[in-house]
């Protein structure tokens, strides 16, 4: 599954990108930062995202996304839900430029993404992946993913994203060795890892595919929380499984078989009595 790859890494354009934009920051922002990181650290800029009519087919003959037609406000929290198939992640392979358009535009700030350097679209925008990827390396290059932050900087998004704890538990705390893939990690611990990735390079835009791993409550809240913190001030689309998060967005994308059926809070869906009301019942029932 192209989601699970590692798309992050893979493009060199993007480490070229992500090294031009820490320079400019640490310029701009080297006396700054080098006392207190998180006091200092500067507001992401939202960005709007526009879907317009767009349509989109893996094979020339087959749409799977139908003539996409919607808008988010900078700073906007939205999720997508759908049953599987229904398009919701090949909505993020167009956004992050894994694949194009066939018809339409995706347009950030009303500029269209074709016409968006590769590394400028990486960094405004930050991607975490169900099965957040990891690499073999220790704990603070798998945060600072090749870039060059400084052991503050790693440190404090990790206690942004409550995975700081985690890590000052392990034998070598932020330079303790973690396997290909994260396979001496819980899903959780992962998510977080990969939360705090994304915190770090401060993004405007978020897009998040959640991940299904089955957490206790103490983990549970602890990811809650630290999303709630990254979501903050940014533009965010969440393929949303958990009850908590559909519930705490500004609204609800319902997609089925590529076309988007209904859109609202979770409020407002409840009451139309629709898809969305008969999958959160049935989601409802599964947890
Ligand atoms: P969801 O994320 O909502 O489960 P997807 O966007 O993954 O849905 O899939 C939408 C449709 O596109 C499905 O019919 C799926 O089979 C098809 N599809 C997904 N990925 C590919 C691919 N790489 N090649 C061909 N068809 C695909």
């Amino acid at each position: 599954d192209i989601l699970n790859e590692p798309i992050e890494i893979r493009d060199p354009e993007l480490r070229e990108g992500g090294n031009q934009e820490s320079g400019i920051r640490e310029n701009k922002f080297a006396v700054l930062t080098s006392h207190s990181p998180t006091r200092n650290l500067r507001p992401p800029i939202p960005s709007e995202i526009r879907f317009e009519h767009v349509w989109f087919g893996y094979k020339s003959d087959e749409f799977v996304l139908r003539d996409l037609d919607f808008t988010i406000r900078p700073g906007e929290k939205v999720a997508l839900v759908g049953p599987t198939g229904a398009g919701k992640s090949s909505i993020i392979r167009l956004l992050c430029r894994l694949y194009e358009v066939t018809r339409g535009r995706i347009l950030l700030d009303g500029e269209d993404i074709r016409n968006l350097p590769q590394a400028e679209l990486r960094q405004r925008m930050a991607v975490i992946l169900q099965d957040g990827f990891l690499f073999a390396g220790d704990v603070k290059s798998n945060i600072a993913l090749g870039e060059p932050y400084s052991i503050d900087e790693i440190r404090s998004a990790a206690e942004r994203t409550n995975v700081a704890q985690f890590i000052e538990r392990l034998p070598q705390g932020y330079d303790t060795e973690l396997r290909q893939r994260g396979t001496n990690l819980s899903g959780g611990e992962k998510q977080l890892l990969a939360f705090a990735r994304a915190a770090i390079r401060n993004p405007g835009i978020l897009v998040l595919d959640e991940a299904t791993a089955n957490l206790d409550v103490r983990t549970e809240s602890l990811i809650q929380e630290a999303l709630e913190t990254l979501l903050e001030d940014r533009t965010a689309i969440i393929i949303a499984h958990r009850l908590s998060t559909i519930r705490s967005v500004d609204r609800i994308l319902v997609l089925r078989q590529g076309t988007l059926v209904e859109s609202g809070s979770h409020e407002e869906l409840l009451e139309q009595n629709g898809l969305y009301a008969s999958l959160y019942r049935l989601q409802m029932l599964e947890s």
